[in-house]
């Protein structure tokens, strides 16, 4: 029998992979999900961008809530706001919360373009991080690094779905903002008990 076809995979997974790899198992893996104050902050945040429309500003395009595919890497998702400035694409994220934060938001970002890229056939030089509570705009460069630390991820979240595999708790300053805490229970289930049993395992040769 052939084998099933991959699932498209969600540009958002990406981002939760790259925060934490259990926060993206529970939630793509287990579907499990949950509210807390930042999750709700990031909801009220994206209520201007979750219309799909159109409007030209200074002869720029300006697209919100575009859907977006890449067939080539199995995406889909969808892009805050897109600007076609002249053709050129340039998404733009909105991101709420602080901005040390939003790392993850780049490989995000940098799946946008590779989508866009692979939609329009123009190349997608830059995009942007937009910051709810400050206002401002911060450029990411769509460097050779971030497009295979994207690709990277990508392959990542793809074996995860395949093998249906959730990792342990990273049990670190991630974790007090993360929405999931309840259903992850990263105190614990990440005691010195069991890293102590997983290091066993580890270094225990079988015959
Ligand atoms: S609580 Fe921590 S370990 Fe659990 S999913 Fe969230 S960030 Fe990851």
């Amino acid at each position: 029998m052939p084998d099933a076809p991959e699932p498209r995979i969600m540009i958002s997974a990406l981002e939760h992979y790259a925060y934490c790899p259990r926060q993206c198992a529970l939630i793509h893996v287990e579907q499990s999900y949950e509210e807390n104050v930042y999750t709700l902050r990031g909801t009220r945040d994206h209520h201007r961008v979750d219309d799909p429309e159109t409007e030209l500003r200074d002869d720029v395009r300006v697209e919100r809530a575009l859907p977006l595919y890449s067939e080539a890497l199995g995406l889909t998702g969808r892009a805050d706001v897109v600007e076609f400035d002249d053709g050129v694409p340039y998404p733009i994220e909105y991101k709420h919360g602080e901005q040390r934060r939003h790392a993850p938001g780049r490989i995000q970002l940098c799946a946008q373009a590779l989508c866009l890229e692979e939609m329009t056939g123009r190349d997608v030089p830059a995009g942007a991080l937009y910051h709810t509570s400050s206002h401002r705009r911060q450029e990411v460069t769509v460097t050779e690094t971030l497009r295979a630390d994207t690709r990277d991820v990508i392959e990542a979240v793809r074996a995860q779905l395949r093998e249906q595999t959730v990792p342990p708790p990273v049990n670190d300053d991630r974790c007090p903002p993360c929405s999931l805490q309840r259903v992850c229970m990263p105190d614990a289930v990440d005691t010195p008990e069991r890293r102590h049993r997983e290091t066993d395992r580890l270094f225990t040769v079988e015959d």
